[in-house]
């Protein structure tokens, strides 16, 4: 298929407001494609031409990278490209005017196919070492030339993450599923094809070579991340007994890292929550599974908490990021050693157990692992009361835990992967202090810092994920109670992804005099969730005109490095949480 046509079908998408009618144009889109390059377009809607997990080279390139690659192409000095680029607000656009006006675009141009572009961002990606910038800008800049100006507004979108089609993940299922089965009624078999190889690409090369039933035959696979299981969370502990059925396996919430962790045979590889591949941070892990893990096969998930070599005794958080950042590995394994705490089993010798109770999950662990001062599972207790819940809420609170997680153990308390269900309901200390939640929420602009703070930022634009329009609309400014060493690290992590304007995910009521690419995932502390005049996140979903803020916010030091930007608070948790406390306060 001609990039030209993937291009088209952008342009329309973007223009249209409804969302059934963008699944349609996409979809009529797929059905014109050639069946080998489903995969390609799949991986360039969604901004990525690898899924994570695979650690192939990724094409995201800064603005100022583009910036020259649209200067070589069009043939202008740079400042030309800034220029037009502060009016625009976009990348894209602007290599599209100034390729228009340049008589190279009309005169030379090849036709581009879908493989063809593809392929060309997936050797520049690989590019590396000495000169590869140059080689970068030229690589990329020769593209642009041989595209028409409407093909190169969508690579300069596609290759700096900026591509705003409002599909979402959900929507790109969605229209596989309208392309190649008539409806949308395999979207769930997709979705959950998905969910278990974490590779979307692929789901759509199976769907489109062999159909639907091949779709469905998708399972757990040793080697293959498979997207986790997230928990709700609740304030009540009579409320989450409710929720669960009635009866509960009530686990410890300990504050370390998750990593989903896979043996087979000799090998063993580590998933983060986002599938990075981070064995290499935790040499140690591998070791510990490698020796108590009484299994030839597994899939395994835990969390990776600090430890303090000498007391045995729970590290925070912060000290186990500590270690992440750190690239002597060796010595910091001794610094910060670490636990692990097994709390499920995905996969064991050949079959898939994610179907299997709770219970029965828990059964396999225990005798799978043997157990060790740095590999046990987690600690927890079944129960049917709700005080009981609180007692031991209280107790996992008193002994440093964050909180506890209830799990539902009926008989189909399955794993269910990819999916924030009422399986697992979290308690957290912060929920019951009155607050109205902590949110993981995505830095996207900020304020220069005034007086003492000069020089530095004096305050952070916050934003929360919208998944529904794959945007990250803002939910409050941060301006109080940073320390020195706060405000150190936020102008030394954010100046990395400074930016000319806002990026086009970004969607703002306020001005900032600094803008940043929305991948720097911080943990805020408010005190409710409130309407909003300034702040857009869900706006048009809650009643009026207004969008929701959170009040009084404050960070609470953490950095999510382990999440995604799209792994952040989604605005339809904002509007679940809203609700809540308006239900509470009638
Ligand atoms: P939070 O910020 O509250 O950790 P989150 O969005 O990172 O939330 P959730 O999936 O909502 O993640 O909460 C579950 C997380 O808690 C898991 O990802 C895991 O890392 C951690 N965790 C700690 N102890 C347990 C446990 N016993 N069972 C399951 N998850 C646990």
């Amino acid at each position: 298929m001609f990039y030209r046509v993937l291009a088209q079908a952008y342009d329309e998408i973007e223009s249209t407001s409804g969302t059934l009618d963008k699944i349609q144009l996409y979809s009529d889109m797929l059905k014109n494609a050639e069946p080998a390059e489903i995969d390609m377009i799949v991986a360039l809607t969604m901004g990525k031409l690898h899924p994570d997990w695979k650690s192939e080279p990724e094409i995201g390139i800064a603005e100022k990278m583009a910036i020259q690659v649209v200067a070589t192409a069009a043939s202008v000095p740079e400042k030309v490209v800034v220029d037009l680029l502060r009016k625009t607000g976009d990348i894209g656009s602007t290599g599209e005017a100034l390729l228009q006006e340049s008589a190279q675009a009309t005169l030379f141009a090849e036709d581009l196919t879908v493989s063809l572009v593809y392929n060309a961002l997936a050797q520049t990606a690989k590019l590396s070492g000495s000169g590869s910038n140059k080689a970068k800008v030229s690589k990329l800049a020769g593209l642009l030339t041989d595209a028409d100006p409407i093909e190169a507004r969508y690579i300069l979108r596609t290759v700096t993450g900026s591509l705003r089609l409002g599909l979402g993940d959900m929507g790109i299922i969605d229209s596989l599923s309208t392309a190649f089965t008539g409806n949308r009624d395999a979207r769930g078999d997709i979705e959950a094809a998905f969910n278990v190889c974490s590779d979307l690409g692929s789901v759509a090369n199976v769907l489109v070579e062999k159909g639907i039933d091949a779709v469905r035959d998708i399972h757990t696979q040793v080697g293959v991340p498979i997207r986790m299981m997230a928990a709700k969370k609740l304030s009540d502990a009579e409320e989450i007994m409710e929720k669960i059925g009635k009866k509960a396996f009530v686990e410890y919430k300990y504050d370390g890292e998750r990593v989903q962790a896979h043996k087979n045979g000799n090998e063993v590889v580590l998933y983060s929550r986002r599938q990075e591949v981070i064995t290499h941070q935790y040499p140690d892990v591998v070791q510990l599974i490698l020796t108590n893990i009484k299994a030839e096969s597994c899939v395994l998930e835990g969390e990776c908490v600090a430890i303090d070599p000498d007391t045995g005794k729970m590290r925070p958080f912060q000290e186990l990021m500590r270690r992440r950042r750190k690239t002597n590995i060796e010595s910091m394994q001794k610094e910060v050693p670490v636990a692990l705490f097994v709390f499920d089993i995905l996969y064991l010798n050949g079959a898939d157990v994610t179907s299997l109770p709770m219970l029965d999950r828990r059964k396999l662990m225990e005798e799978t692992i043997e157990v060790s001062d740095r590999v046990s599972l987690t600690i927890g207790e079944f129960t049917e009361e709700p005080d009981r819940l609180y007692e031991i809420f209280e107790e996992a609170i008193n002994t440093g835990y964050e909180g506890v997680i209830a799990k539902a153990i009926h008989e189909n308390s399955r794993y269910q992967a990819g999916a924030r269900s009422w399986l697992w309901i979290k308690l957290k200390a912060s929920y019951t202090e009155g607050l109205a939640d902590s949110a993981d929420l995505v830095i996207v602009g900020a304020i220069h810092g005034r007086g003492k703070r000069t020089g530095l930022y004096g305050a952070i634009l916050a934003s929360a994920y919208d998944d529904m329009t794959d945007t990250y609309p803002t939910v409050c400014k941060i301006g109080t109670g940073f320390t020195e060493e706060m405000l150190t690290e936020f102008k030394e992590r954010l100046d990395e992804h400074k930016i000319e304007t806002k990026n086009p995910k970004v969607i703002s009521g306020i001005d900032a005099d600094v803008w940043f690419e929305p991948v720097e995932v911080i943990e805020v502390l408010g005190d409710e969730i409130t309407s909003s005049p300034t702040h857009p996140a869900g706006k048009g979903r809650i009643a009026g005109d207004a969008g929701l803020a959170i009040r009084f916010p404050r960070f609470t030091g953490k950095w999510r490095d382990d999440k995604d930007p799209t792994q952040a608070t989604t605005v339809d948790d904002l509007i679940e949480a809203f609700e809540k406390q308006r239900q509470t306060r009638e």
